[in-house]
């Protein structure tokens, strides 16, 4: 099976099983997208954004939550919080829990500028993890 660390979750969480299914073809389809110039895993190509996979699996967005959860226990998958500029909509910087977010951030967009926490727009998005990344042969050069 393609993901051995959700294998296991499907017998501990059977009504979630189908799901989780759906969830692996979904995360399969993600990795193995064609990017021309990707430049890497990095590239916004291979995010896992929990609103898309909610429209990809035909559920609710907090469902999709808890299937993203559950890869990110398995291994799978990390997760990041983007920030965004409130005014500009720009992509400033990623972090990897909450509670490294920082109280304010410089805005590389706005001259002398800086967001606070209150302002700045996070956005929750997943990765593959290093252990998933490694244990394959891609197509996409690094
Ligand atoms: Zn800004």
């Amino acid at each position: 099976m393609l993901y051995r660390e959700l294998e296991r979750d499907k017998s501990r969480y059977p009504h979630l099983a189908d799901l989780l299914t759906a969830l692996e073809a979904y995360l399969d389809e993600v990795l193995h997208r064609s990017v021309p110039n990707a430049g890497g895993y990095d590239h916004a190509a291979f995010d896992v954004v929990p609103i898309l996979v909610a429209k990809g699996l035909g559920i609710d967005e907090n469902l999709a939550l808890v299937l993203l959860n559950r890869a990110e226990e398995g291994g799978v998958l990390v997760r990041q919080y983007h920030v965004y500029c409130p005014i500009t909509d720009g992509y400033i910087q990623a972090f990897n829990s909450e509670d490294n977010l920082p109280h304010t951030i410089e805005c590389p967009f706005e001259d002398r500028t800086e967001h606070s926490i209150d302002e700045y727009f996070v956005e929750l998005v997943f990765n593959f993890s290093h252990t998933i990344l490694g244990e394959r042969d891609f197509a996409v050069s690094m």
